[in-house]
């Protein structure tokens, strides 16, 4: 690792030939053309372009529609820089003269500027090649949005083919003053899980509720009594959060379906903590199907999501360093922990210190604009990341691009 200033010189001299509209319209070409998880042809066409000309070995397909990207220099350690790139289905309400052209679709998680940020951190590290040593690898990784991306990558061999790190260095983008660079050394996002329930009833006629066993009044019953698995069963100094996210039943108002769905999102903090949720579902609903006389017991499948993502404190406190020396020390903070999950950490081999770290992007007259007082009454009241209003200011481009570049330098360079 080199002295903070040291990095933050090299990075203002490797990052000084990029042009901002260069990047803000290759941004925006990404934000009007969103893709969902594994459809992300047009975008990784798009970054495999632009990193083969700045002189990668590029590979695509990896994971199905995954990017990486080789650039070999000498001696030195391999880091891996990441962005993902896929969109969600929301319908865009920003009114931005570049939103989604595709109905239906929208960047709402900004991964198109990750991999704006991505190509200009490659391009930039790249003709900048004198400056430091090593070999980097740029990953454009499909499907973050529960889709399973980054293991889709590591089943395709993504440690065996390309040159294993000794360090993966990821940002995302957030709400929040525009303008600030949040760090987390350790703990910074939560596992999650998605438990899908079925519950099944005995349908008949609306008008004779007698004759059948109601799966809606059931599942009802089970939406509100998973309530108390937060603040009834979990101690309040543990973070759990439980989202009963989907419930499906019925066609017509005078039918007693036969069954109801249930879909729900659960982030948790700590291994036990977790168990012992996931086993506090499992018997609130088979409990509520028993207390209703369904004539068969629940279908219950957890389908494990992603793990929490534990910063390297050392690796975090020399990034935020060099973040501070070249943005000013005043601009990163340590954010705490959020419930939101990630699969970036599935990319490091097991050992392998991993560092991820947030870019700020609220125009400052949206942000001026919110309701609230404290900077936490307003970070609730401005869009955030899937909402149909996320707009992040442009002028992150060029910042978001120099703290990967500096992260990449501390250890290139
Ligand atoms: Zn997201
Ligand atoms: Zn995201």
């Amino acid at each position: 690792m080199s002295e903070p200033a040291v990095v933050a010189r090299l990075t203002r001299e490797a990052t000084s030939g990029l042009s901002a509209a260069d990047l803000e319209e290759f941004y925006r070409d990404l934000h009007r053309h969103p893709e969902l998880s594994f459809q992300e042809h047009r975008t990784a066409a798009r970054l495999a372009a632009r990193l083969r000309a700045a002189g990668y070995e590029v590979t695509e397909g990896v994971g199905r529609t995954g990017v990486v990207a080789v650039l070999a220099n000498g001696d030195g350690p391999v880091v891996w820089l990441r962005g993902d790139m896929d969109a969600l289905p929301v319908r865009e309400a920003t009114g931005l003269s570049y939103a989604s052209a595709v109905e239906g679709l929208m960047h709402a998680c900004g991964h198109d500027l990750h991999i704006t940020w991505l190509t200009g951190a490659a391009e930039a590290l790249a003709a900048a090649r004198d400056l430091w040593a090593g070999t980097l690898v740029v990953v454009g990784q499909p499907a973050e949005e529960a889709g399973g991306g980054a293991s889709a990558m590591v089943a395709d061999g993504v440690h065996e083919r390309f040159p294993r790190p000794d360090v993966l260095l990821g940002q995302h983008v957030t709400p929040g003053l525009v303008g600030f660079y949040p760090h987390t050394p350790g703990l910074t996002l939560s596992a999650s899980d998605e438990i899908d329930i079925v519950v099944r009833g005995v349908g008949g006629h609306g008008a004779r509720p007698e004759s059948t066993v109601d799966p809606l009044v059931t599942a009802a019953y089970v939406v509100t009594r998973l309530q108390t698995v937060v603040s009834r069963e979990t101690a309040a100094n543990r973070s759990v959060v439980l989202t009963v996210g989907q419930f499906h039943s019925g066609t017509k108002p005078n039918i007693i379906p036969e069954e109801a769905r249930l879909s729900l999102s659960l982030r948790t903090q700590d291994t036990k903590v977790r168990e012992r949720v996931i086993a506090a579902v499992r018997r609130i609903v088979e409990g509520e199907c028993a207390a209703a006389g369904c004539p068969e017991p629940p279908e219950i499948a957890h389908i494990p999501g992603y793990p929490a993502t534990v910063n390297d404190v050392a690796l975090d406190e020399e990034i935020a360093a060099v973040h501070r020396e070249l943005l000013g020390a005043h601009t990163v903070f340590d954010f705490g922990q959020v419930m939101g999950s990630e699969d970036f950490s599935l990319l490091a081999p097991e050992g392998v210190p991993y560092d991820f770290w947030y870019v700020t992007s609220t125009p400052a007259e949206v942000w001026e604009a919110a309701p609230g007082e404290e900077l936490t009454e307003k970070f609730v009241n401005v869009p955030g990341n899937h909402s149909p209003l996320f707009a992040p200011d442009l002028s992150v481009v060029l910042p978001g691009v120099r703290t990967l570049v500096s992260a990449a330098l501390s250890r290139l360079a």
